[in-house]
């Protein structure tokens, strides 16, 4: 049964880790290594049942290898989740054990932070393994990768305007932003250092306060954000947002924001392109989150950083370009994009098997 859902995927390994002494359940998803060691953050959740743990594994693992692939960077795509319930279950065996499950893989997955895992987190998969990013500044990690996706998503936004209206002048259009957290409060403050005219609404009616209070934004309504009369929508809180349901009520000309999975389903990019929208696939748009932890790797560097940041810009473009030039959509055209270069940079690599695990370079651990 596991073997047919894995067989589908196309994942090249899933891994079951257990602890009893720890209380550790966790799986390991590596999707893909053509490119490069498989990098993606690890996830704590309630599951109700194992086959649902194992279905989100798959489906992030898979997302993470297009989105380093799109990304120019030269990663794989892997992803990991603990079944447990975060407020309860955390304890410093439970993720020194499952630090000693990744080390086991020899570099082949690199793991992060993901829902419902911290900073503190991760300094005890530190003390078993080297294969972590996104540990505390003191190691020479990269902090909160939050205000790095925010401002990637504003190059993506720029080329997104550029290709709806001819022009990039952030300040000139209106924007309906779902959530203010992370992402979206630092994305929400960038807009309006542009003047633009910005709309919000979540469901934490404290960070809504902050946003009109603080930055001048306009509250809306959690289900009045899909009718707001603005050019762009930013989703930056859940998936699944843009679905049969919210495009026929859109009026808005682009869609751009750092939610993960925004399309409920793929046929979405289809009704979005007859409605004349143009949508923004979301795992370019929101690559710099995983661009900055990939940096830990060669010893992190802010400054190159933020430069790699301004490369979402160009990789947008070049999904519009095929876009155009191959009559599909922009999800579409992303896929491409991201296979085009697994197949043609991944077939000189293939796979990542660990033999040269990479070297984490100007990092310090306390193990
Ligand atoms: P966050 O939890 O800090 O912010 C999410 C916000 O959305 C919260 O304020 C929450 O109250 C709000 N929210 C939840 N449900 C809502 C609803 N139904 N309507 C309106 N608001 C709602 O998370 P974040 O780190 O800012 O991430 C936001 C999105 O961006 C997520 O989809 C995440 O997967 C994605 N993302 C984040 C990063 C990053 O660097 N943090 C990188 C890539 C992608």
């Amino acid at each position: 049964m596991i073997f047919d859902t894995i067989a589908r995927s196309g994942h090249e390994e899933v891994v079951y880790c257990h602890n009893p002494d720890a209380g550790l359940r966790a799986i390991i998803a590596i999707h893909n290594t053509w490119l490069g060691p498989a990098l993606g953050g690890l996830r704590m959740w309630n599951y109700r049942s194992e086959q649902e743990a194992v279905d989100d594994v798959l489906r992030l693992s898979k997302g993470m290898t297009y989105k380093a692939a799109v990304a120019g960077l030269n990663l794989g795509g892997g992803k990991a989740v603990i079944w447990g319930d975060p407020g309860r279950d955390k304890s410093e065996a439970l993720f020194r054990a499952f630090g000693r499950f990744v080390n086991s893989l020899g570099g082949r997955y690199i793991t992060a932070e993901d829902v419902g895992i911290d900073v503190n987190d991760m300094e005890y998969v530190l003390m078993e393994t080297e294969y972590v990013t996104g540990v505390h500044q003191v190691h020479g990690g990269s902090g909160d990768p939050s205000p790095f996706t925010a401002y990637g998503t504003m190059q993506g936004l720029m080329a997104a305007l550029n290709v709806r209206f001819g022009d990039e002048e952030i300040g000139k259009y209106s924007y309906a932003v779902q959530g203010c957290g992370h992402v979206g409060m630092e994305f929400i403050k960038l807009l309006r250092q542009h003047g633009a005219k910005v709309y919000v609404t979540d469901i934490n009616q404290a960070a809504v306060r902050t946003a009109v209070e603080e930055h001048g934004c306009e509250a809306v309504g959690l289900d009045e954000i899909y009718d707001v009369d603005a050019d762009v929508y930013a989703p930056c809180a859940l998936g699944g947002t843009v679905n049969p349901g919210t495009i026929p009520r859109f009026r808005f000309k682009v869609i751009c924001g750092a939610a993960n999975n925004q399309l409920a389903t793929d046929d979405c990019a289809k009704l979005l392109e007859q409605r004349g929208i143009l949508y923004a696939p979301d795992y370019a748009v929101n690559a710099g989150g995983l661009m900055n932890v990939s940096l830990e790797i060669e010893g992190y560097n802010r400054e190159r950083a933020m430069r790699m940041m301004r490369t979402i810009y160009y990789n947008l473009s070049k999904i519009f370009q095929i876009a155009k030039r191959d009559g599909v959509t922009t999800a579409e055209a992303a896929e491409r994009m991201a296979q085009e270069r697994i197949t043609t940079i991944g077939r000189i690599r293939k796979p990542f098997m660990g033999n040269q695990p990479p070297r984490f370079l100007g990092r310090l651990r306390n193990g």
